[in-house]
């Protein structure tokens, strides 16, 4: 969770910032109404908010926010009567923001922690329940899919992966984009496990993605020779034991080099089926494919497994780049990730770099790739364009000429 705390008394913040902190949470405190407004984001999850401060009130704060529209949750704290802290919370309801919970100062550290507990869960089931609308809204289907495909709804957007050494552009990661004509953008969290429920539909998706992605990146070849491209890997694909011939059938025929070509697979997309995972991608390694562990540290498979399976590259997971600088267990699992990667002749990658902090710490603990919306978030092919034209042409240069 993205977590503001919002208290003049210093002493006071810190302490609420630290309860914070301690269960793992990215915490920003301010101490004024200008700090406020500057650190108070679309991406903040939850408010910690004094009613009664000397330069801006806590009522003003809250109709601040209440213009914004901002789904953050809100804690009223204060040290005054309970009755003026209701009051609050019932201003604060009649504008249209959720407040979570009131708290009496002074305030016990378990008030704190049970505050968090319980963002934590309206959170997940708000996201539960607006996955579902989408849903629900369009009541999509898997024929749906396919019938999108057909009538050309789907594109491919792409994200800039960097060598954090010197930012210069490496490869790129192709993400499947659905714009449906009545339900608008349709998240890929939604139509692919639509499409997973029939392997055909499957298929004709990872077709579909692996052609233009091919057909995209020799387009770029005089802007950027070198580049490669990642294209994701349903766990229902491996159970098709045809799929390095069609993607060979489908790289040849376009006329990609196939080291230019990255398949990712998440982890427990290997590990529910290894004996078969095993062939297919030993397949594609010794067709000279890259192959990528995807979402590290968040499957079930044991070391042993991750060893017997040939992968070039080790992706760790968002959610641990995330809060690698605010909690000791996800820098844990980065630092030994990337220590694992590196052990076993893999590149460690990391996603959802979201700071320059971030990346940084990521460049002091070895990773050599990176992704996220600090660098850029994915982008249709005009956009890319733009994009990799604006972005420091000197460094990818350079790059290029050394031989990607
Ligand atoms: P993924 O493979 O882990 O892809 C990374 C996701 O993280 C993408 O979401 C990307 O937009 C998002 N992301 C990248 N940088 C940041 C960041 O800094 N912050 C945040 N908050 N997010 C970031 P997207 O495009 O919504 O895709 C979601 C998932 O859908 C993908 O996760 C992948 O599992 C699946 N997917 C997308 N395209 C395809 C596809 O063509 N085939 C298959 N099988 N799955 C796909
Ligand atoms: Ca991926
Ligand atoms: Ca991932």
């Amino acid at each position: 969770m993205r977590v503001l705390v919002y208290d003049d008394e210093e002493d006071f913040a810190s302490f609420v910032q630290e309860a914070v902190e301690d269960q793992g949470h990215h915490v920003t405190m301010v101490t004024n109404a200008a700090e406020f407004a500057e650190n108070f984001s679309a991406e903040t999850d939850l408010i910690f908010l004094d009613l009664f401060m000397p330069d801006v009130n806590g009522i003003e704060c809250i109709r601040f926010l209440a213009k914004t529209g901002t789904k953050a949750l809100l804690v009223l704290m204060s040290g005054q009567d309970p009755a003026i802290l209701n009051a609050a919370r019932e201003g604060a309801r009649a504008s249209n923001l959720t407040v979570l919970d009131v708290l009496q100062k002074p305030i016990a550290l378990s008030a704190i922690e049970d505050v968090l507990d319980a963002a934590d869960a309206t959170i997940m089931s708000t996201r539960q329940r607006s996955a579902a609308q989408a849903e629900a809204c369009c009541d999509l289907q898997g024929d749906d899919v396919l019938e999108g495909l057909q009538k050309n709804e789907f594109f491919v957007a792409y994200q800039p992966q960097l060598r954090l050494e010197n930012r210069s552009v490496a490869g790129l990661e192709a993400l499947l984009r659905w714009q449906h004509p009545e339900c608008g953008a349709v998240s890929p969290a939604v139509f692919i496990p639509l499409a997973e429920q029939s392997p055909a539909v499957m298929s004709a998706l990872t077709e579909f993605v692996l052609k233009t992605a091919c057909y995209d990146l020799i387009a770029l070849s005089g802007l950027c020779p070198n580049l490669k491209v990642s294209v994701n890997v349903s766990a229902t694909s491996l159970d098709e034991i045809a799929l390095p011939d069609m993607i060979q059938n489908i790289v040849r025929g376009i006329g990609l080099e196939n080291h230019r070509l990255i398949l990712e697979l998440t982890e427990t997309a290997a590990s529910s089926n290894l004996g078969q995972a095993i062939d297919i991608l030993t397949r594609l390694r010794m067709a000279g494919f890259g192959v990528s562990i995807d979402d590290f540290g968040t499957g079930y498979s044991s070391l042993e497994q991750i060893v017997q399976v040939p992968f070039t590259e080790l992706k760790v997971d968002q959610r641990f780049v995330k809060e690698l600088l605010t909690s000791d267990k996800c820098r844990a699992v980065c630092e030994i990730s990337c220590l694992l990667a590196r052990k076993t002749g893999m590149l460690p990658v990391a996603e959802g770099v979201e700071d320059e902090a971030t990346a940084q710490e990521l460049l002091r603990l070895g990773f050599v790739l990176a992704q996220g919306y600090h660098f850029a978030k994915p982008m249709a092919k005009p956009q890319l364009l733009d994009w990799l034209r604006a972005h420091d042409q000197d460094t990818t240069g350079v790059a290029a000429a050394a031989g990607g």
